[in-house]
């Protein structure tokens, strides 16, 4: 991001907050010092992801992919159905048109989708991203998952 007084190159960020469709950064210049704020949009029309400490991050599919990757280790699944499961969020975080959603809720979401793919990985990736208090819905899952067999 140029600095607006000097034409440096480089700011460092100082301040992030979310504001209406979008983020607003002060930054501070490298060079003069001198700070100034730009106002970021998500370029991909995706919600702002909110943490579960609440602070704001722009979605990252290469995040969510690497996730499910990690999920589907050594199981039989081809790369294309992994980037299938994260287009299949992200065309339902789309559809949805709300400009937040809780990074739980998108773990969520991919959990459905894994469950119809995979329950290796459907399990494994709860293990990640669900917290402890979910823990428990994960054991009701894998106890009717062995009833089936
Ligand atoms: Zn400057």
């Amino acid at each position: 991001m140029k600095c607006p007084y000097c034409g440096a190159d480089d700011s460092r960020v100082v301040d992030t907050r979310p504001v209406d469709n979008g983020i607003r950064r002060r930054r501070e210049c490298v060079d003069c010092s001198r700070r100034f704020t730009t106002y970021e949009q998500p370029a991909s029309g995706l919600p702002l992801v909110v943490k579960s400490d609440g602070r704001r991050e722009e979605y990252d599919r290469q995040k969510l992919l690497n996730g499910v990757r990690k999920a589907c280790v050594k199981r039989p699944i081809s790369a294309e159905s992994i980037e299938n499961v994260v287009s299949q969020v992200e065309d339902e975080l789309l559809s949805s048109s709300r400009t937040e959603v809780k990074s739980k809720d998108i773990g969520q979401l991919t959990l459905e989708k894994l469950r119809d793919l995979d329950k290796v990985a459907y399990i494994r990736f709860a293990s990640v991203y669900l917290r402890l208090d979910d823990l428990e819905s994960i054991k009701k899952e894998v106890d009717r998952l062995l009833d089936q067999h």
